[in-house]
């Protein structure tokens, strides 16, 4: 099984929050047929399900904060594990937060062949966040956690991107333009596979 995941194309989904990441992900999963694989998805269901982990997990992740890494990794390794047979290849979305869950998955699954860093700034990303909170039912949409994750998504996340940048496989797009137009930069990036 984990043969089979090694073979599997696997792409990195990495930017703030609320910067576009899971809509951007929609599109490709349309066009392309990718797994779809959003590690905030994946905590929230557990919290979802009432079991004791996602009590747990809910408090952590109501302060902005990040949840144990063993957790988030094992959970994307079910998932992939249990798509492995009917998956093109692998969008994982939030995923790194942080260089040390980079190499922790490379170590356990694989690697990534893209690094897709959907960027926009910080002030886009709140606004973006508070309109989606009217919705969206997220505990973590609110202005607060909002400050909390973007300060930690500079502090942590940004090295992520520096780190695979030496490796030359970060493909930046550009999530200040409308949705489709950000769509034709992601387009053209996994062409380019
Ligand atoms: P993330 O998964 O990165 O947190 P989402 O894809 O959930 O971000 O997007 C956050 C919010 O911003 C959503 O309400 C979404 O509709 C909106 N949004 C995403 N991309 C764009 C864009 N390019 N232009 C305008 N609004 C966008
Ligand atoms: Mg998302």
């Amino acid at each position: 099984m984990a043969d089979k995941i090694k073979d599997a194309k696997i792409i990195f989904v990495v930017g703030g929050p609320g910067s576009g990441k899971g809509t951007q992900c929609e599109k490709i999963v349309e066009k392309y047929g990718y797994t779809h694989l959003s590690s905030g998805d994946l905590l929230r269901a557990e919290v979802a399900s009432g079991s004791e982990r996602g009590k747990q997990l809910q408090a952590i992740m109501q302060k902005g904060e990040l949840v144990p890494l063993d957790t988030v990794l094992d959970m994307i390794k079910d998932a992939m594990i249990a798509k492995a047979d009917v998956s093109k290849g692998f969008l994982i979305d939030g995923y790194p937060r942080e260089v040390k869950q980079g190499e922790e998955f490379e170590k356990k699954i694989g690697k990534p062949c893209l690094l897709l860093y959907v960027d926009a700034k910080g002030d886009t990303m709140v606004k973006r966040l508070l309109k989606r909170g009217e919705t969206s039912g997220r505990s973590d949409d609110n202005e607060e956690t909002i400050k909390k994750r973007l300060d930690l998504y500079y502090k942590a996340t940004e090295p992520v991107i520096a780190f695979y940048e030496s490796r030359g496989i970060v493909r930046k797009v550009d999530s200040e333009l409308a949705v489709d137009d950000v769509f034709a930069q992601v387009s053209q990036a996994i062409d380019a596979l």
